[in-house]
Formats: structure tokens, sequence, C-alpha cells
């Protein structure tokens, strides 16, 4: 277990550098060589640290970044780093000028957001480049279809502003093995191309494919390929890997970039029938040795995992007794000899021959692997190692 010998911190998360250009190298391989990569590294490279992983993509072969706000394309701009940036979701109004400042690609769907990023443009002297975002069918962010060309020759009228891409985003690859669904999102994407070509609109960039679809979708890689939960080393889902083993597809072999550490800051002996936590929900069977780890559901632990998730400790498997508090859990290490105050032990990754994933905490907590990595808290130290 890569060890970091830095007593200043109870808690911190490890980057593992050669994952994350390993799992770009085998996403390069899918999508070919042409194509633009970007990598998705909103909600802080889903909870990874956007900075730290941005630099890595870019220097793994990524071609482009891509945030949710026009704030983390700005702090990543401040980062120094100067390769394009999309903001994948909305625009405040009042946020349209450091965007154009920032040189931040945009994507809209309405006319009220691109005459405002008109303005910006021309009060800023600096062209914006925008992308439209289609409905397909997922009904979150889009303009119908029918509304398109309209929408493409107003704001081809408006100063300062040119159309470079054109993208949408599929409902329903991760749910099913099914391609039923995307079928139907990617003629009605074909469609919306289509139209805008027949009134004189040839976009450079069209996109509409996230990992799962850069996976099982071949054919909905079009000229962008937006690459979020994969680069990190994560499955979409459990279906999508079935629907890759379906297709008779090897299975893209992902290496999870994220380690989560942290040091015992206690250990103890209680006897039989004592009990633990908040709530005394667990009461012990037997004379037990208890670890206490501080980490808790303010760092983004989820509390789902009380009396359910393990960590690794010396390499082994110790199970969670009682509740998740805000900033401590404690472990049962009464079966692992030697454990004293200050040994590290792995909430989130590999030690030995044993694991703890994101998935795995995922299925504990009811809920999915993304969502237990964008949920760690931004204040744990990150280390590129
Ligand atoms: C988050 C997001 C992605 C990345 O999706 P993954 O499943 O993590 O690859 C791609 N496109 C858009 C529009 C997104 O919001």
């Amino acid at each position: 277990m890569p060890l970091i010998a830095d007593d200043r911190y109870l808690q911190w998360i490890e980057l593992d550098r050669k994952a994350l250009a390993s799992n770009l190298r085998r996403f390069r391989t899918l999508v070919g060589p042409s194509r633009r990569l970007l990598a998705v590294v909103k909600s802080n490279a889903y909870g990874h640290g956007m900075i730290e992983i941005s630099r890595l993509a870019l220097a793994g072969g990524a071609d482009w970044l891509g945030v949710h706000g026009v704030e983390e394309g700005t702090a990543l701009r401040e980062a120094g780093l100067e390769a394009p940036i999309l903001v994948l979701g909305p625009t405040a109004p009042g946020r349209t000028e450091d965007a154009v400042r920032s040189r931040l690609r945009l994507t809209v769907y309405d006319r009220d957001m691109a005459a405002a990023i008109s303005r910006a443009a021309v009060r800023g002297g600096i062209p914006a480049r925008i992308h439209l975002k289609v409905e397909t069918g997922t009904n979150r962010q889009g303009v119908r279809v029918e509304d398109l060309v309209g929408l493409a020759r107003r704001v081809s009228r408006l100063p300062g502003i040119e159309i470079e891409g054109i993208s949408s985003h599929f409902a329903n690859i991760e749910d099913t093995t099914s391609l039923d669904y995307p079928k139907r999102q990617l003629a009605l994407f074909g469609d919306a191309v289509a139209r805008l070509r027949k009134a004189g609109f040839e976009i450079p960039l069209k996109h509409i494919s996230a990992t799962a679809a850069a996976i099982v979708y071949p054919s909905a890689q079009f000229d962008l390929v937006r690459l979020g939960i994969g680069l990190y080393g994560l499955w979409p889902s459990k279906e999508t890997y079935l629907s890759c083993r379906l297709q008779k597809r090897d299975p893209v072999v992902l290496k999870p970039v994220l380690s989560w550490r942290a040091r015992i800051v206690q250990v103890k002996r209680v006897a039989k029938g004592a009990f633990v936590g908040y709530g005394c929900t667990f009461r012990t069977t037997r004379p037990t040795r208890l670890a206490v780890v501080p980490v808790g559901y303010a760092d983004g632990y989820d509390r789902g995992l009380s009396n359910a998730a393990y960590i690794l400790v010396h390499g082994r498997r110790a199970a969670i007794r009682g509740r998740i508090a805000m900033n401590f859990f404690t472990a049962d290490v009464t079966d692992i000899p030697g454990v004293e105050a200050g040994d590290v032990v792995t909430l989130l990754g590999r030690e030995g021959r044993e694991t703890v994933s994101a998935e795995t905490l995922a299925a504990l907590a009811g809920t999915i692997g993304y969502e237990i990595l964008t949920r760690l808290s931004p204040a744990i130290p990150r280390r590129v190692v």
C-alpha cells in the first residue's frame, strides 16, 4: 500500500496517475485518433480533485475539458489550464462576461441565453463559441428539434457569437442492455444535424456520447466523446458491462484512480454487550477491539454505510460498527492482530488482495458509484501518486 508519511493529515485521497493515463489510452483506442476526447471534470472531477485531474487528463491525451458551470471553468483558467473548456450546464446571466473572458464554450438552448452571451462577447471584444444542445428524449436541457433551425438562424444573426457544436445526451444507456431508446435518440440527433445542414449550417463538432455510449454504441461517437466516469476507472453501471459482454466486445480494462485513506486515532477494548455509537445501534456479542476512524458523513462517507460497510485494515476487512457520525466511525478489528492508533486504513481502494470499490459502497448505501465519489469533500487533501 502506498503510504504517505505526512503526519499533518488524518485522512487523504490518493490519485493514481498511471491508472488515469491507462484509462485514457483505452478510450483513445475506442474512439480513434481523430475524435476529440473531452475529459468531464465537473463536480470536482467526480470528487477526485478538479485541478489535479485536469492536469493529469491533458497530460494523458485528453483534448478538451468539460465542466458543469462557469465557475469551474474560470477556476481551471486561473490554475493556468489552456485547453478548450466546454460548460455542459446552464450559464447564469450574470456569469456570461466571466465565461467569455475565460474563453469558455457555452451550452445554449434558448434565445435569451444566446443574446446575453452575444452582448457579453461584444462588450468584452472577445468572440464567444457556443454548442447548441438538442432535446432528443432525456427531457432535461435542450431545444426541441422543431425549434432548432429557428434558434440557429437567430443566433447566427447575433454579433460576436459562433456556433461551434451541437450536442445531446442519452437518457437510458446505463440502465438497460437494450439500445432501443438510444437508437431513437440517435435518430433524432441525426435529424437535427440534417435539418441544420439543409438550412446552411455546417457545425464542426457534433457530440452525444458519454462513457457508456463510447463503450457500447460506437456509431454514436461523432466528432467528440465526453468521458466522465470511465476516465476515473469505473463502469457506468452493471448493465453497461453486461451490454458490452452481450455485444461480444472485450470489456475495457478500467483502473480506479482514487484511493481514500485515513489514520486510526484510537483503538479500544470494549466488553461483550457494549453499545457502539449514536443511537446504540450496535451491541457487541463478544469482547471487542474497536478502531476509531476520524471520517464521517461530512467528509462524504455515506451515513447509509452505518453497520453495513467495511474498511481495510492491515489488508483485511474490518466491519463498521454503529452509525457513521459527522466526523467519526468505528470498525471492528478484534480479529486483526497488532492494530494500533496511527495505522493507515483504506476506505476506498486497494490494500493487498482486498479492494473496496465505489460500486461496493454504492450498493451498500443504495446509490451509484458516481454519487459515492462526487460527495467526497473537497476539503480532503489530494495527492497524486
Ligand atoms: C456528466 C456528463 C457526461 C459524462 O457522463 P459519464 O457517464 O460520467 O461519462 C457527459 N455529458 C454530459 C452532458 C454530462 O452532464
